[in-house]
């Protein structure tokens, strides 16, 4: 407000619109784009393949053509000394006929198209050719920066931005405290901060504007990462962790007797990494990422043996009942004739039973607790919880997490287990306190799933296929996807689903069966008892399954209106099958009409079934707030200039960067860090790192 040019009604919009509440915000507010105004193009060097370009000529006319609603639009001929091209908008028309006048002159910024064989810009920008340029400011790259209709409407467009940011850095430009200091300055050769924010919102050259971009990148990344890595420091130096240094008895016994297959290596390998945390009197906090079926459960079984050895109880919480019992069952199977006490606590687990078992609990006579939410209860209490393991962390919450650890006097070691791949980049900054293992390798003799991609014409084809596949011996799921936002109409779609698999595979010849979130729980065990059981061939299901179920003989994975699906999910739905020694398939049925963005996420599917590629992928599609991993949690920190779908190098960099800092100064108390250390306060406000996991 106390910006020349803004006062209180500006002010609002601000704040309301773009959250700008200080000068500081409006600092970091940054240009999304610049229109390079060093050189001109004509119209006769245009070619379709161009960037955003500028030209300079006339209007020659302007008419609307076309009727009716979405067809109507605005052409206007635009000349200049070497030939003619026009410019369409489609939105707007009565605001931009108003602005633009023919027999002007203008100058146009927008990106070439071809469209009917000919060349044409949509919705460029039109302006007139502005001569006068504000002093130190002079420059001839302007920065753009995004607006919503909300702001245009109250007179801050663009160029009132530009104003405004104009005003602002006049005022504060030479009071900008340097955030690094100088000998991270002189060693990666940065601008100084006043520099590289003057020359984000005015570039000097494109070779400063590179420079600002680099250092304002640097000073993000680096900020998030001495948050995170100043309080891992902390924490790591302030808890001791309970010392498992035996490997002893039942580790021994379950390794030589019980284990039926051998370890992949990449299983060896984990495990050595949760021993040597474990081992060494710091408190273990690791993230253990493998795709589906990798064989994380076996890894968290182990580890449990290794606490028990050291007398320790350990707990394991999974997000479903159907999953949480899975494990139960296959613990279960797996410590067989080993004298090793294993309960099961869910919603289900009636009252009676719940009794004992809190006493048997809290007597030390249980060593293994497998169960839901229903762990963080405050009636459950352990006598010496060592290890804490949970499946599929992203289904829970921070603080429902946190409620774990603190059932005992010490932190247990915490291992959190996950089967979305999470992109490194994004792993580094959301779970960059945590130590990450990775199985990057499934148990042998798995066959890859063939993955193909059907629409709603090919389905006869593909009931065909499945009744074969049942002949064989094979059990086929169905997964219709849920949409939060009208349930009743999923559930609606699922049914009739249902029906028409029914009336394709008509009993008593098939069996299927349905499963959904909001069946009664004794109903959907029983369902999904027949499933597993082998009773049942085929399973009609929402995205509950999705999560950890385990049935080897399932080998066909149908997935309808899969483009409703992100690919993450689709990943995940696929991991269901495969788990055998036979072929699977996962069928993905679509639309007719797809839109490209869908199109590509499928296809996707179709080439590659490396879950860290797809997710990747789906970060670069749809940006690291909502790839699943993060949904839960969100990103913690707004990003303003760095994209970690991108900026992966520099982020590796600026974190050894970091390490290097701290390990020279691990509490920031040395002279020449102080610019860090009081950066490092004034942005105190971020998340506790060290109770992220
Ligand atoms: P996920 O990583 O998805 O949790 P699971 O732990 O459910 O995977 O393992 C999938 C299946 O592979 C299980 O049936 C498990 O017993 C089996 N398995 C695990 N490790 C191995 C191995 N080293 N060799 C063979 N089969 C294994
Ligand atoms: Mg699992």
């Amino acid at each position: 407000m106390y910006l020349p040019g803004v006062g209180p009604k500006k002010a609002e919009l601000l704040i309301n619109e773009l959250e700008i509440a200080t000068f500081k915000d409006l600092l970091y507010y940054f240009p999304f784009r610049y229109i390079d105004r060093t050189r001109f193009y004509t119209v006769r060097e245009i070619d379709p393949d161009m960037p955003y370009i500028q030209l300079y000529g006339e209007i020659v006319s302007g008419s609307v053509e076309g009727k009716g609603k979405g067809k109507k639009r605005l052409v206007f001929r635009f000349a200049d000394s070497t030939g003619s091209i026009d410019l369409v908008f489609f939105q707007g028309l009565t605001w931009i006929k108003d602005k633009i006048k023919p027999g002007k002159k203008y100058v146009v910024f927008g990106k070439p198209n071809l469209f009917n064989g000919q060349i044409s810009m949509v919705h460029p920008e039109i302006d007139v050719y502005e001569t006068e340029n504000p002093g130190i400011f002079s420059t001839n790259i302007n920065g753009i920066y995004s607006s919503t209709e909300r702001l245009r409407n109250g007179y801050m467009g663009n160029k009132v931005v530009v104003k405004l940011m104009f005003n602002l850095l006049n005022l504060v430009l030479t009071k900008i405290p340097e955030t690094l200091p100088d000998y991270l300055l002189n060693k990666y050769r940065l601008l100084s901060l006043p520099e590289a924010l003057l020359n984000i919102h005015f570039p000097q050259s494109q070779e400063l504007l590179v420079q600002a971009r680099n250092r304002l990148k640097f000073d993000e990344l680096f900020y998030i990462q001495l948050g995170i890595l100043y309080q891992r420091t902390a924490r790591i130096s302030a808890t001791r962790g309970f010392v498992f240094d035996k490997v002893g008895e039942h580790f021994n016994y379950f390794f030589e007797n019980n284990l039926p297959f051998s370890l992949t290596e990449a299983q060896k390998r984990v495990i050595r990494e949760i021993r040597h945390d474990t081992g060494s009197g710091k408190q273990m906090n690791r993230l253990l990422q493998g795709d589906v079926g990798s064989g994380k459960t076996l890894v968290a079984l182990m580890t449990m043996l290794i606490a028990l050895d050291n007398g320790f109880q350990s707990c394991m919480m999974a997000p479903t009942e159907i999953l949480a019992n899975q494990h139960y069952t296959s613990i279960v199977q797996f410590l067989k004739e080993m004298d090793i006490k294993v309960s099961l606590l869910t919603g289900s687990t009636k009252k009676s039973a719940r009794t004992v078992l809190f006493n048997e609990l809290a007597e030390g006579k249980i060593d293994i607790l497998i169960g839901t939410h229903a762990l963080i209860e405050d009636n459950v209490q352990f006598k010496n919880l060592g290890l804490v393991i949970i499946d599929e962390q992203h289904r829970f919450g921070v603080e429902q997490r946190a409620k774990l650890w603190n059932k005992s006097d010490s932190v247990p070691h915490i291992l959190v287990m996950t089967a979305t791949p999470i992109p490194r980049t994004l792993a580094m900054t959301v779970y960059g306190d945590l130590d990450m293992s990775i199985i990057d390798e499934l148990p042998p003799g798995r066959k890859p799933v063939k993955t193909l991609l059907f629409n709603d014409s090919n389905r006869l084809k593909v009931f065909g296929f499945l009744k074969e596949q049942i002949k064989q011996g094979r059990q086929i799921y169905v997964v219709y996807p849920l949409i939060k936002e009208s349930e009743t109409m999923d559930y609606k779609y699922l049914e009739d689903g249902y029906e028409s698999i029914v009336r394709a595979f008509p009993p008593p010849e098939y069996v299927t069966v349905v499963v959904h979130g909001k069946m009664k729980t004794a109903d959907k065990d029983f369902s999904m008892n027949m499933f597993v059981s082998g009773k049942a061939n085929i399973m009609v299901a929402t995205s509950v399954i999705e999560v950890g179920v385990n049935v080897p003989n399932a080998s066909v994975m149908i997935i309808e209106s899969a483009e409703r699906f992100g690919l993450s999910q689709l990943h995940q739905l696929r991991g269901r099958v495969g788990r055998g020694a036979d072929q699977s398939y996962c069928l993905m049925m679509a639309g007719y009409k797809l839109s490209k963005e869908s199109r590509k996420r499928l296809e996707l599917m179709v080439a590659t079934n490396d879950g860290f590629k797809i997710a990747e992928e789906d970060m670069k599609m749809r940006g690291p707030g909502d790839i699943e991993g993060t949904q839960q949690s969100g990103l913690p920190f707004k990003l303003r200039i760095t994209d970690l779908s991108k900026d992966g190098e520099l982020l590796e960099a600026v974190r050894k960067i970091v390490e290097s800092v701290l390990l020279r100064d691990p509490d920031l108390s040395l002279e020449e860090n102080r610019a860090l250390k009081t950066s490092l306060e004034n942005t105190g406000s971020q998340k506790d790192f060290s109770k992220i996991s």
